[in-house]
This record gives structure tokens, sequence and C-alpha cells, in this order.
């Protein structure tokens, strides 16, 4: 095949996908639960082939990639196999006797329809599979177009979706942005996007000419604070080692670090120790920047940066190498802090916490929030007067990890939510239905018109 999918092509899978769902065929459960018993499979068979991918396109160690992405992928399966009939079933609204039992009201689950799914290049094969998950358990058909940047990845879709998944129902399709541009042209029932903030923007207003509703998946500056009672101990090797996964390139990596200035010191020297344990298995596990854009990007960032590299600093651009690095004496100006770096780099800005959180509210709100602290007014004070995502406090990353909690954004760092239950929900319609009897409508005809003091008698 060409590197991109033709629009003969694209067109072609549209038709056929809006043929299958029409049909009906991908709202039977059986279909659901075979659908996902051979997205198990086609890890469980290709669990090999699937690492390499991620290897080629990142140079991502083989243990990383298994549980960042192949396990991970897999507990969705089973979660949502394991819950599928109970998410689905229909629920009966707790509204009295009369609009409750009376009525006989009942909430049904529909399939919201045929879904576009937009995946993002960072973690490049899950966070397009479990949006996947979610719209098969909710029975939508869909057309996956996962990103163009992680190429191993994307042939690992095209090659294996076809070979285990229903071919009428989802079809995987490939291009750049202008080619996903013309893909949105066209009317779906969901487009579900996982990727930055500014393509979002092209996404919402390609969707709105056809009313379509969006699910957006989106990254930001999440910063960590640390305050003077901080485990400084378990805020830098969390911090290191959020740095070294991926390289850094996570939507709820640690952008910045806000640390009150009486600890500031210590968790400069413990950072340094911690980076140098993650580095103890060889550089050649680091993860790379993913293109030599993004790579020229960062380090633009960090060469116009008016702080003070204390560790790291060292990049190799033919191998998008790019060492973990700490910049200290960082301010809210600094180039640094102009963009979600989505890399290495580890700014440091001297502040107590409540400093912190008013310098977060200057910016848009992120994905996530650490708090490393024992000072439980503070983390209180901090939540209450802050916005984002979710929250993590003395950790990293684990609210996401929560496999029945909602997981998204807040204003700029995106809206909706999926993982468990809340995925099945982002690709279903909740249709109230009621069939009130003879007796009920008898009942309602007292508000009906003519209007006169005589209604109260009816
Ligand atoms: P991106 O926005 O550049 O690309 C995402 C997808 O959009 C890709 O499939 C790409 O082909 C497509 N695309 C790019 N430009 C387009 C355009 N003009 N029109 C239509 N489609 C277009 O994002 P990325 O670089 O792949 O990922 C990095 C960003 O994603 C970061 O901001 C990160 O924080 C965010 N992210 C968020 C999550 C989350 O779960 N919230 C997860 C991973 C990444």
């Amino acid at each position: 095949m060409s590197k991109y999918t033709t629009e003969a092509e694209v067109e072609e899978s549209y038709t056929v996908i809006h043929r299958t769902f029409k049909s009906g065929r991908t709202k039977s459960l059986k279909w659901r639960k075979w659908q996902l018993k051979q997205f198990w499979w086609m890890l469980e068979d290709n669990e090999e082939e699937m690492i390499k991918a991620l290897h080629a396109d990142l140079n991502r160690h083989e243990f990383e990639s298994t549980f960042s992405e192949y396990a991970a992928v897999k507990r969705d399966i089973l979660e949502h196999l394991e819950h599928l009939e109970e998410w689905a079933a229909d629920e009966k609204p707790d509204a009295g006797f009369v609009m409750g039992t009376l009525s006989g009201a009942r909430i049904k689950k529909e399939p919201l329809g045929v879904a576009l799914i937009i995946g993002p290049w960072n973690f490049p094969l899950s966070l397009t599979m479990q949006p996947m998950i979610a719209a098969i358990t909710a029975g939508c058909a869909c057309m996956v177009k996962p990103s163009e940047m992680a190429e191993g990845a994307q042939e690992f879709l095209v090659k294996m979706v076809p070979k285990y998944l229903d071919r009428d129902a989802i079809r995987v399709v490939t291009g750049g942005p202008a080619e996903t541009g013309r893909i949105l042209e066209r009317k779906f029932d969901q487009v579900f996007f996982t990727g930055s903030s500014k393509v979002a923007r092209f996404i919402t207003s390609a969707a709105a000419k056809h009313l379509t509703p969006t699910v957006l998946e989106l990254g930001g500056q999440g910063p960590a604070i640390i305050t003077e009672s901080a485990d400084i101990e378990l805020a830098a090797q969390n911090i290191a080692w959020v740095k070294f996964l991926n390289a850094g390139q996570i939507c709820l990596s640690v952008n910045h670090v806000f640390v009150h200035p009486s600890v500031h010191d210590q968790l400069v020297k413990r950072l340094e120790y911690w980076n140098e344990e993650m580095l103890k298995g060889g550089k050649e596990h680091m993860v790379k920047i993913i293109n030599e854009r993004n790579f020229d990007r960062l380090k633009g960032m960090m060469d116009k940066s008016a702080g003070k590299i204390v560790y790291g600093g060292q990049t190799n651009r033919s191998k998008l190498y790019f060492h973990p690095t700490v910049v200290t004496d960082v301010t809210m100006k600094d180039p640094l802090m102009s963009e979600e770096l989505f890399g290495p780099i580890c700014p440091i800005i001297k502040a107590d916490f409540r400093q912190a959180y008013q310098a977060i509210n200057k910016l848009p709100h992120p994905l996530a929030i650490y708090i490393f602290s024992k000072n439980k007014a503070q983390i209180d004070e901090v939540i209450a007067n802050t916005n984002s995502g979710g929250v993590t406090i003395n950790g990293v990353l684990m609210h996401a990890g929560v496999p029945t909690a909602p997981f998204g954004g807040v204003g700029e760092s995106g809206y909706g939510y999926y993982h468990g239950k809340h995925g099945f929900m982002a690709f279903t319609h909740t249709r109230t239905i009621v069939s009130p009897p003879a007796l009920l409508n008898k009942l309602m005809t007292f508000v009906h018109p003519p209007y006169s003091i005589s209604n109260k008698s009816k």
C-alpha cells in the first residue's frame, strides 16, 4: 500500500462501516464480546511485533513498552469484557412512583454510531487502542487514524486490525494533517481525539460543521509542587522517573517543579542522584525524541533559557538523544515555560506553595498537578485553589491508573472522559424511554389547555 490511505480508500471504508452500523450488527453484545476477545488475541499473538514496532518508533526498552502499552491495553480489555453487560444494561431512574415506576421509565444505552478515533505518537498503540476498546464496548463502528509520526505502530495497526477485527466495522486509515483534515470533512457521530491543544482546535471546528460531539484528551504544563515538609527523596525519585519515562514525552509528565526555597538545594542534589540511578541501565535505553523538529524545539528552549543547567544538557541530534536535564533559577517568564515541554528537561522554580498555585492559575488548566507534602492543610489549599484534569499527592501518574475513575482534562487540557465505564459512556447515547399507562395519561390532561381556573378541578 502507499504510505497514506488514498481518498478513494477512505471513502470506501467510510461507506462500509456506516453500512455495517446501520445493519445493527455492532449493537449486539455478542459482537462486542467477540471483538474484544479478538482484540485480546491480536495482542497475545503479536506481543513481540508490537514491542518491536514501539522500539523502532521510540527506541523504547522492552520492559517500558510492556508495562506502559502492552499490559495496559490487555488490562483494559479484561475490564471491559468483565463489565460490558452491566454497563450496557438499561437503568431505572430514581424518579418516584409516578414518573419512575408508573411511567416505566428506563435509560437505554445506545451506541453513538460511527466514531473517528485520532491517536497521538507518544504512546501510539495504547492511546489509540484504548479508545477503540471503549468504542467497541459501546457498540460503535469506527474509523481509526493513528499518528503518522510513529510509523511502526501505524503499520502494526494497519496490518493487525483487519486480520483480527471485523473489517466491515473497524477500519484503520493513515495520513498526516492534510489527509486527516479531509477525513474530518465527513460526518461522524463521535470524534475521539488525543493530541495537542493546538490541533484540537482544528478537530473541533471541523466536527462542529456536522454538530459532531468530541472528546479531547490533551496535555498542558503539569506542575509538581514541593513544600518544605515534603519527602524529598520520594519527590526526586518520582520526578526523575517521570522525566525518564518516554523521555518525558507524556501528557501527564511533570512539566516543571515549584519547590520551597528551604528544600531547593536538597531536591536538586537528589534529582541528580536519581537521574544517575535511572541511567545505570545504559543511555541506550533512554527513549529518543520523536523527530528533529521536536528535538530542535526542546534544544532551542534550553539554549534560550536564562536558567542554570545543573545536571545533564548533553544532546545528540543525529541519534535524537536528549539527556535528562535539570535547570534551576527558572522564572515563569523563561523560554522553558513558554509551552508544554514534552521532553526530559526539568525546570525548577523557587516558590512556596501559595506562590506556586498563584503561578499555576496564570497558565491554562493542566492535565495533572502533583503535590509533594506532608502538610494536609497545604495540600487541601492547593487543590481548592487550582483546577486540573487530576491530582496525585506524593506520587506521579497514579490517578490515571485507577481503572474505574474518569480520566480526562479540563479547559485547555481537554474535555470528556474515558477509562472503564467512562470510556463506554464516551461512545454512548443515553436514551430515556417511558411508556405511561392510560391512567397516567389521563391524569396529565389536567395541564392541557384551555387554561382556566377549572383546570384545577378537571
Ligand atoms: P498532535 O496534536 O500533533 O497530533 C495528534 C493527531 O492529530 C495525529 O494523529 C496527527 O496526525 C493529527 N493531526 C496533526 N495535525 C493535524 C491537523 N492540522 N488536522 C487534523 N489532524 C491533525 O499531537 P501529538 O504530537 O501526537 O501528541 C502530543 C500532544 O498530545 C501533547 O500535547 C500531549 O500532551 C498530548 N497528549 C495527550 C494525552 C491525553 O491522554 N490527554 C495523551 C497523549 C498525548
